[in-house]
């Protein structure tokens, strides 16, 4: 039998090294996992357990090294931030996955953004609503090429950086996540049976702001090189 029409394409990125492309699944996201960014946002740093929220996998937009990508401006907003994250890419599921087996699960790492309506946001949390729109809108989660953990490592510690139009706004560590990649998989196991092509957005740190037209981001982590993005 066939469909009422064609499905959807598959989202999915390219694998660096490789020919071959990583099929998305699903997206999850860390909120404050950076204590800096939660004393920013008005939150007592405490270590309260991690939460989620989740963007459809056709959020992603490939950006590809070496060029710039685009991030349209969307409409309705008026305060739309950058959130620079680490993303770890789950190549083998499970559900009350233990931290100390969670990095068998992660197949590699990549550069992301959670771009975020913060107005809408706000208004969200005033409201008591949930945050679908301003975290999940059309083309909320530009992406770098996923790199395999069998060649760059399993990342736990590096600089986490951003600027926009050159000028330096976000710069902390991948050590300094409040709960650690292998501890996040582990407590999202609890929630959710994870599987091969989840994504783990896993928090930004401190400095997040607007953008405009125009602008220019520019994002790194450690030991997986470097993206631009063109707000548009
Ligand atoms: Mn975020």
């Amino acid at each position: 039998m066939g469909y009422v029409f064609a499905p959807a394409p598959a989202v999915a990125v390219p694998v660096v090294g490789s020919d071959d492309r990583f099929p998305v699944r699903r997206i999850y996201c860390v909120g404050r996992n950076y204590e800096a960014h939660a004393r920013e946002m008005g939150h007592d740093p405490d270590r309260e357990p991690p939460f989620f929220f989740a963007k459809p996998a056709d959020a992603v937009v490939y950006v590809a090294p070496g060029e710039t990508g685009a991030f349209h401006y969307p409409s309705l907003s008026k305060n739309v931030h950058y959130e620079m994250e680490l993303v770890a890419a789950i190549g083998k599921g499970g559900k009350d996955i233990a931290a100390e087996h969670a990095l068998d699960h992660v197949y590699g790492y990549a550069l992301g953004l959670d771009m975020t309506r913060r107005d809408l946001q706000a208004e969200s949390k005033k409201l008591g609503r949930p945050w679908d729109t301003a975290k999940g809108f059309d083309g909320s989660a530009p992406l770098g090429p996923i790199h395999p953990a069998s060649e760059v490592g399993h990342i736990s510690e590096g600089a986490i950086w951003l600027t926009v139009n050159d000028e330096e706004k976000q710069r902390s560590d991948v050590s300094q996540l409040i709960w650690s990649i292998p501890e996040t998989i582990a407590y999202l196991s609890t929630l959710f049976e994870l599987q091969p092509g989840d994504l783990i957005f896993t928090g930004t740190p401190e400095g997040v702001g607007a953008i405009a037209n125009g602008d220019v981001m520019k994002g790194g982590v450690a030991g997986i090189g470097e993206f631009s993005v063109r707000v548009v």
